[in-house]
């Protein structure tokens, strides 16, 4: 094993309460104009766009600012007393949006800026006590700057975990915080490394019954090792059968007076029901892989127009709907725990037996089983999850004969170094 260490970075979400909701909703109108501000003054100047941020970040506070030696800036920022690190988050957030809109090349002289939202970041100097249960933060509420404690609720921090800079996000109703969390991964051993290593693979295949999906655990010599089927489909389906039905009954009620609005929580009860599962399955399928000492999940990887069919056929609300979300979930909570997770092209992964390579010659829609020339039967995702760990395998040992090419790149993990 590889001692190689890497990092992730996860937010984290928790619920704030505070005394003056108001004054956050300010201070972000405040971050927001300062935004918009070094946002225009970084689009009028040209000759800066090939800097880097902090250069960059620099020159404007050149333009903007008189600083200690007094000078007459030649845009002056327009508002007075503005802290240093929130003028400054909000600057950064500022050029980052103007970078992003100077790479989309979308830029014509003279034209309007966009309107900016970005939420409030709180740098250094702007909070403190800070822990997972409360944060005092430097808030704007018109007439001057003042310090407020926050109450927070959510998870605790992970031991190891390096707290980054917060920001209040309003998420509707709920004032949320949002802590980045960058926290060292055990080993960041590259995949071809593990391939080589022989450690174990777990391949997924996902459905859209009760299973969100199956695994299948297999060691270096071909050996299965465990098979779990992930469990909860048909209760996901269920709870947002019964949110759709409020929505549509009360759009019904509304008639034409609706404008979207009066719906909004059961929207964002949908969507919470898709973290919460989403969340819950990965966390189940990377606690299966670790209790098997796996080094490597293979998830499928189909061509863009079959998932689209897919998706579309199955609807939004489907359990392989929430798959996408699941396998962004697994890969960050998989890299986290040290293994990682990659795409295996899915081609061919169904048509054959996942027990002695025969084709299959049936599949039996109502029991999901299919059948192969040789007369095995096997439920038709765990076969395909067999399928899929063994072309992994084959993959990486030179021994596929499949066109299907493999394809290496881990699936995005959020801020990892290293391999
Ligand atoms: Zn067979």
């Amino acid at each position: 094993m590889s001692g190689k260490q890497g990092y992730s970075i996860t937010t984290w979400r928790f619920r704030l309460r505070c005394r003056h909701p108001e004054w956050l909703r300010l201070t972000q109108e405040f971050y927001n104009q300062i935004e918009k501000f070094y946002y225009e003054l970084l689009l009028e100047h040209e000759e800066l766009w090939s800097l880097n941020s902090q250069m960059t970040l620099r020159e404007l506070e050149f333009l903007s600012l008189p600083g200690k030696e007094k000078r007459t800036p030649e845009v002056p920022l327009p508002w007075e007393k503005v802290p240093p690190y929130f003028r400054r988050a909000a600057a950064n957030a500022g050029i980052a949006a103007a970078k992003s809109h100077i790479s989309r090349g979308k830029n014509t002289p003279g034209r309007k800026a966009e309107q900016l939202n970005s939420a409030a970041v709180f740098y250094k100097g702007m909070y403190r006590d800070f822990s997972d249960s409360e944060i005092t933060l430097k808030v704007w509420n018109t007439e001057g700057w003042q310090w407020m404690r926050c109450r927070l609720y959510g998870k605790k921090f992970p031991p190891e975990g390096q707290v980054m800079s917060p920001s209040v996000v309003f998420e509707n109703e709920f004032l949320m915080l949002h802590v980045p969390v960058k926290e060292p991964t055990s080993d960041a051993a590259s995949v071809k490394v593990r391939m080589k290593e022989g450690r174990n693979i777990c391949g997924l295949q996902f459905t859209n019954g009760d299973a969100f999906a199956v695994g299948s655990v297999w060691d270096k010599d071909g050996q299965e090792l465990a098979v779990r089927f992930f469990k909860g489909g048909s209760e996901y389906g269920h709870h947002c059968r019964r949110v759709l039905e409020k929505i549509e009954k009360s759009e019904r009620s509304l008639g034409d007076m609706h404008t979207g609005r009066p719906n909004q929580k059961y929207w964002m009860h949908l969507k919470h029901l898709g973290e919460h599962y989403a969340h819950r399955v990965s966390r189940e399928i990377v606690r299966f892989c670790k209790e098997h000492d796996v080094g490597v999940i293979a998830v499928p990887k189909y061509d863009k127009d079959y998932s689209r069919y897919v998706m579309g056929a199955s609807g939004d609300w489907s359990p392989i709907h929430l798959s996408m979300r699941i396998r962004e979930y697994l890969t960050y909570k998989a890299w986290q725990s040290g293994m990682i997770a990659i795409e295996v092209n899915a081609k061919g992964i169904s048509s054959r037996c996942g027990k002695c390579g025969g084709a299959v010659v049936g599949v039996d829609k109502m029991t999901q089983e299919c059948v192969c020339e040789n007369g095995h039967r096997c439920n038709r995702y765990l076969n395909a999850a067999r399928n899929l760990t063994k072309k992994c395998r084959g993959q990486f040992d030179g021994k596929d004969t499949d066109e299907g090419k493999m394809d290496e790149k881990p699936v995005k993990c959020p801020g990892n170094v290293g391999n």
